[in-house]
């Protein structure tokens, strides 16, 4: 059994009897079967489903979004924010299959042409921190493009996942096009990584599990798709607003508990400004409003579980060089208050590896270069920011800063419309926008041959 558990109260909200390998392979043979019919639906037909299907995410944002908080402990107007991009990622999806076009190619002797075919039977695996909408931007451009998919949502966090599959159905997603198994990763994840008949595996997760799956997957040479883990720098520069950029920065961290891939969790400040940037960031953290996620009002839930919330506090040990620190609620619920810790080494733990909680670490740098180097000194590449008042200056960095998503005064990374994704260790391959389509489809090359011999 699984016991689903809100983290705010830790109440039991759901009892679940957890998937098997079998229920995996069926599952698997479900998607198998459905997949004929649904590559061969016409392409302005797929179009209206998703349409009709992202109609229906919208007519029911409020009821997912009530459970997605009370699954996930994050502040309900988050919650909102993220069903709006689920239904949001349906609508721009439901766009695609009418545009998946090829390319006719200059050859010598007949025509050439290629071809954007679906891949089959698609897995998708997700964790806990944005359910429903990471799950969405790997699920709206698989159907788009003609695939059927097995979803495997976390442990911890499956009930919008189950929700959905309800909304498609009754949307008119043919039986079979959509299938979830809630299970252990472990045994239902490693399962669909190794089955013969998936043809791909879009994983997000961490570092170390992607890893495994990669490895996993290469016995049937799948296509795989990796969201992993990172340790994104929020660079400042003297010369930047510096109030809007330390109003901002608790935000680009403390957002959804720190449990963010994006989150910007080192802050490197230019060393001629780092006492004053962190005097202008103390009202943003101490005000953060951390407790109760149905208050509107809320900045702040609680960290996922009692397991997660102690590997956090793990980098805050005795004597650590806590700046700034946060309120938390106390009694029942894995509360964490937002904590900053200044000034810290790159080199430090809490610097190096990802926290996946309200920590940050502000670190000194001494000019452009040197930035530059401490932005990279990490095994991951993820997202960051630039935050400077000169524009050659941020393109030049933009430009040098290994990460696949970069913003230039402003700490958002995630549009439906544009790629997302990691350099180095924190993934491979980028989802939404135009981009994710490549990594649904193979192309297939048809020559055809015109000359009379
Ligand atoms: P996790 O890697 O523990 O689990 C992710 C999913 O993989 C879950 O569904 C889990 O059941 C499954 N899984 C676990 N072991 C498996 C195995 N051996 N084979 C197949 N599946 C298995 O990650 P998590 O703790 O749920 O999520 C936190 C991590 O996700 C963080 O590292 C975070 O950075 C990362 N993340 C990345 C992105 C991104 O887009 N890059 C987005 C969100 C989260």
């Amino acid at each position: 059994m699984i016991e689903v558990v809100n983290p705010a109260t830790e109440e039991v909200i759901e009892r679940l009897e957890a998937a098997t390998t079998e229920d995996a392979d069926a599952a698997v043979a479900r998607a198998k079967a459905a997949f004929p019919k649904w590559r061969a639906v016409e392409s302005a037909d797929r179009g209206r489903l998703l349409r009709r299907l992202a109609d229906a995410l919208d007519a029911e944002k409020e009821s997912l979004a009530q459970l997605e908080s009370r699954n996930t402990g994050k502040p309900i107007s988050d919650a909102r924010d993220e069903m709006g991009m689920v239904a949001e990622t349906f609508h721009y999806y439901a766009g695609a299959p009418e545009r998946l076009l090829g390319d006719t190619i200059p050859v010598s002797g007949g025509v050439d042409v290629t071809f954007r075919e679906p891949l089959g039977v698609v897995a998708l695996i997700v964790p806990w921190n944005f359910p429903l909408t990471i799950a969405s931007w790997k699920m709206a451009p698989a159907l788009a493009a003609g695939n059927t998919l097995v979803l495997k949502p976390a442990e911890l966090t499956p009930l919008t996942a189950l929700e959905f599959e309800r909304i498609a159905r009754e949307a008119g997603i043919p039986e079979g096009v959509v299938n979830v198994v809630v299970g252990p990763g472990r045994e239902v994840g490693k399962r669909l990584v190794e089955h013969p008949d998936v043809a791909k595996i879009a994983f997000t997760g961490s570092t170390e599990v992607g890893k495994g799956i990669m490895a996993g997957a290469a016995g049937t040479i799948k296509r795989v798709t990796l969201e992993l883990g990172g340790k994104s720098a929020n660079v400042v520069f003297a010369d930047a607003d510096l109030e809007k950029a330390a109003a901002s920065a608790p935000v680009a961290v403390f957002g959804n508990a720190g449990q963010d891939c994006c989150a910007r969790s080192r802050i490197l400040v230019e060393k001629g400004v780092f006492g004053e940037f962190l005097s202008l960031m103390e009202p943003a953290v101490t005000g953060m409003r951390v407790g109760n996620p149905f208050d509107e009002a809320t900045d702040m839930g609680p960290l996922i579980s009692v397991d997660h919330r102690e590997n956090v506090a793990s980098y805050v040990p005795e004597g650590a060089p806590v700046a700034i620190r946060g309120e938390a609620p106390e009694g029942a619920g894995f509360w964490y208050p937002p904590t900053v810790l200044a000034p810290v080494s790159n080199d430090d733990r809490a610097a190096a590896e990802e926290i996946f909680g309200p920590v940050v670490a502000v670190i000194p740098f001494e000019d452009e270069e040197d930035a530059i180097r401490l932005a990279n000194d990490t095994i991951y590449g993820l997202s960051g920011s630039i935050w400077t008042q000169n524009g050659s200056r941020a393109l030049r960095v933009a430009r040098r800063i290994e990460t696949g998503a970069i913003s230039i005064n402003s700490n958002t990374s995630v549009r439906v419309g544009t790629p997302f994704g990691g350099m180095k260790q924190s993934g491979v391959g980028r989802e939404l926008g135009p981009h994710a389509l490549d990594h649904y489809t193979e192309v297939k090359n048809v020559y055809f041959a015109t000359e009379e011999d």
